[in-house]
């Protein structure tokens, strides 16, 4: 009997693991954990405000995310986990198909930022795919995913599929990374690397969501007031502590001042504050994170950038939201992600230089582009990003849950949403039956002639296969 609870959870979820419902079970059960959602969704915002106490608006965001993914994979995946028939070794002779299996019990590691969508988002393709889940939420937001993981149980999935383990990093998260099949990390870059370094030396599949540093383009061909209400909502949304949320702005020159009068208006007009569905902006998840954000500021105006609104030092969790403009290259904030309501607008001669400047990063995860939808969109081809979206900040893409999302370069490996998001979790079975001939030719047909009837065939096949 183990008495360590993490490796408790791994036990029973591994025998639950083997007497699974069938796909379509799952998917009936995933469908109701979509109407369960929508009807419980006060109990849930309640809960996700008291544990981040980000604005409800923003709380429902999770509600609506979640609901949206669990429609989605209810629905895909079972067209999507079927055997499905490939091109053989030999036309005819070679009959192949690909099967797709669970790969056994996963381990997801959560932020607090989303405690619900990315507890649970990953959670839903990974036990629709066959598998049982232990899940580590952050230890600043257990109760979401407790709740999260009751309203899957009501919904009917059998408790021992899902276990939820609240505990630290360095215990729980590393038990879950050195026990786990497959390992579902988001969080940040740093402790993606550390995981990635355990799932390497463990041989298992690693998918990760990290941090981003991500850049709004503001075209000449925008239209300066509707850039500035895009602009607040992606760099603002759940105070900024968003991993696609927009954190620098590159606007065209031309439009310089009329888009900082818009964004600047617009951002002190957000009404600041913990409670209900009228506030624009929540506080930050902590105290201490809020004057983690106020220090990036700080040092950027001691090195010359100019605070246009907010700035002010944290009042307990809740720091004002922040425009900055020039930041000089020194500025720690320039490069690295603040996770907070803090961004800085550059100005740029030509779509060219904004393209190099948003490229011109270490991470990859998401950008945006305002501008007419042809300009938009030649310079969304250039851009190093796991999603783009064009004339809004970053709520497109992410609930565009039919494509993959993820990121490039230190932002990640791997993709959540698509079909990309479920066949993660699953191991690939290609069983190959050879018929009539075998693949090296009668048994009569000397080494020689079958080079060469294999050389005309390879000839002719590049012509017709
Ligand atoms: P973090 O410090 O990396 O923590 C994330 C999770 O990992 C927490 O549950 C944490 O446990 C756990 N953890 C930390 N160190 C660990 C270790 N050595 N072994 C195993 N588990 C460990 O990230 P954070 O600062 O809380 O979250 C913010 C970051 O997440 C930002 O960089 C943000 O961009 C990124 N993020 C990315 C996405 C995306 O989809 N790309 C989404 C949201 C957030 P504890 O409970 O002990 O802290």
């Amino acid at each position: 009997m183990d008495t360590n609870p993490t490796q408790t959870a791994f036990t029973k979820a591994r025998h639950a693991q083997q007497h699974r419902p069938t796909t379509r079970e799952l998917s009936d059960i995933l469908l109701r954990y979509h109407d369960l959602i929508l009807t419980r969704q006060t109990e849930l915002l309640d809960t996700i405000q008291a544990e981040t106490g980000k604005a409800r608006a923003h709380a429902f965001d999770e509600v609506l995310d979640v609901a949206i993914t669990a429609r989605h994979y209810a629905k895909i995946a079972p067209k999507a986990l079927k055997q499905t028939s490939k091109k053989g070794a030999l036309p005819v002779l070679t009959k192949t198909r690909v099967q797709r299996e669970p790969i056994g019990v996963v381990g997801i590691i959560a932020p607090w930022n989303y405690p619900l969508s990315l507890a649970i988002s990953d959670a839903i393709p990974a036990i629709m795919a066959g598998n049982a889940v232990v899940l580590k939420p952050d230890t600043q937001t257990p109760r979401t995913a407790q709740l999260a993981a009751e309203i899957l149980y009501q919904a009917g999935l059998p408790r021992d599929l899902l276990h939820v383990v609240p505990g630290s990093g360095s215990d729980v998260g590393q038990a879950i990374a050195h026990t786990c099949d497959y390992l579902m990390f988001t969080g940040s870059t740093a402790t993606g690397r550390k995981l990635g370094a355990i799932a390497g030396e463990r041989l298992i599949g690693y998918s990760a969501e990290l941090g981003g540093k991500n850049p709004l383009i503001i075209d000449e061909t925008a239209d300066p007031e509707q850039a500035a209400r895009i602009a607040v909502q992606a760099s603002f949304a759940n105070s900024g502590q968003l991993c696609i949320s927009i954190e620098r702005i590159y606007v065209a020159e031309a439009l310089r001042d009329a888009f900082l009068d818009a964004f600047v208006r617009r951002t002190k007009a957000l009404r600041v504050g913990i409670g209900g569905w009228d506030y624009d902006m929540g506080s930050l998840i902590s105290a201490e994170h809020a004057h983690k954000v106020h220090e990036y500021v700080q040092d950027a105006v001691a090195k010359g950038a100019q605070v246009l609104t907010g700035g002010t030092p944290p009042e307990g969790k809740i720091y004002q939201p922040t425009v900055l403009i020039d930041v000089p290259d020194t500025a720690h904030l320039k490069r690295e992600e603040v996770f907070g309501p803090v961004v800085f607008v550059e100005a740029v001669g030509s779509a060219a230089e904004a393209v190099e400047k948003a490229n011109d990063t270490d991470y990859g995860l998401n950008a945006a582009v305002v501008g007419r939808p042809k300009q938009a969109q030649a310079i969304a081809r250039q851009l190093h990003a796991g999603t783009v979206n064009i004339n809004e900040g970053f709520a497109a893409a992410w609930a565009s849950v039919d494509a993959p999302m993820g990121g490039w370069k230190a932002s990640g490996v791997g993709r959540r949403h698509g079909v990309e998001g479920i066949l993660k979790f699953t191991e690939t079975r290609t069983v190959a039956e050879q018929r009539l001939l075998p693949i090296g030719g009668p048994e009569n047909l000397s080494r020689e002639k079958y080079a060469k009837v294999m050389t005309s065939t390879l000839r002719l096949g590049k012509r017709f296969l």
